[in-house]
């Protein structure tokens, strides 16, 4: 068992407003803290939430847009202040290095821990970790754009100890042996870990759109997902203006996400237009029932498929 949780720091498009800060959104998952995007001064909100500086952490970024990567270097500095010490690691298109390492040359953070900065060069796979993986996707946005995904693996079934202890197997290796998927021989007899461990039991799976129009691979990319966060700049009236701009509107938002079959969306990225976002909330509950608003700070527990 894992807990994850999903933290906004940032639910503003492109200008920051009084309530709203610039594109962040944190997903802590055990120990591990896994950002996506880091808009101009994200780290107020990165303190508030009490997030913890010097804890394993990756930074994902969707694309060179200030609003969502240039808070990075306001992080980087917070976080030398504060004395982090565990490396850091940070993925997004070939420009991210550039723009990172000149900045790295010309401020001096006085960084006290390391920085790895990881060019993405094509679709796929981005990090692995034991449990889980990165994947990214192309956007569709007025720039290169990616859009992310977290997908946990399988975890393994439940173990029946009961049965165990009916087929006369003992404790230990032979448990553990039977738990990771492997038939053993007993008393020359073949037992199949079938016969003691249930089903396969599926982790979680969450999207994170970035900037992007509604596009058929996105569909592909994020189905099943368990919850969806995409981007919802506009109201459907402003349709034309989000095609111009390569954005979504909460309608769109909630189509995709209704035809990638996705299980719960959080609505996104909104244009500072919007004081409140009930009227974007409605239309995108038109297509799909399970929709909200994101607002800052607002923290979202995801909790593992029945
Ligand atoms: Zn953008």
């Amino acid at each position: 068992m894992t807990n994850m949780r999903l933290i906004f720091l940032g639910t503003s498009s492109a200008t920051p407003t009084a309530e709203r800060g610039l594109s962040s959104i944190a997903i802590a998952r055990g120990g591990e803290l896994i950002l996506f995007d880091a808009g101009e001064g994200m780290q107020r909100n990165f303190i508030k939430a009490g997030l913890g500086m010097n804890r394993k952490m990756k930074v994902f970024v969707t694309h060179m847009h200030a609003d969502h990567c240039v808070g990075i270097l306001g992080l980087l500095q917070t976080m030398s202040l504060q004395g982090r010490q565990a490396d850091l690691d940070i993925y997004g298109e070939p420009r991210l290095a550039e723009f990172l390492h000149e900045n790295m040359r010309i401020i001096n953070f006085g960084l006290t821990f390391k920085v790895n900065v990881h060019a993405i060069r094509s679709e796929g796979l981005v990090a692995k970790e034991r449990d889980y993986q990165i994947l990214c996707c192309r956007a569709n946005h007025s720039v290169l754009a990616y859009s992310y995904c977290l997908e946990e693996f399988d975890r393994p079934g439940i173990f029946d100890i009961k049965r165990a202890k009916e087929m006369g197997i003992p404790e230990g290796q032979l448990y553990s042996s039977l738990q990771t998927g492997k038939d053993i021989t007993y008393n020359g007899k073949i037992i199949r870990s079938s016969d003691v461990v249930g089903p396969p039991r599926p982790g979680r799976k969450i999207g994170i759109s970035g900037d992007t129009r509604p596009t058929d691979s996105l569909i592909a990319f994020f189905r099943n997902c368990d919850l969806l966060v995409f981007e919802s700049t506009y109201g459907h009236d402003k349709q034309a203006k989000a095609i111009e701009t390569g954005h979504s509107t909460a309608y769109e938002a909630a189509l995709l996400a209704r035809q990638a079959s996705v299980k719960k969306l959080l609505l996104t990225h909104f244009s500072a237009r919007y004081e409140e976002t009930s009227e974007l909330v409605k239309e995108a509950q038109a297509v799909h029932n399970n929709v909200e608003a994101a607002e800052d700070l607002s923290v979202v527990e995801v909790p593992y498929p029945q």
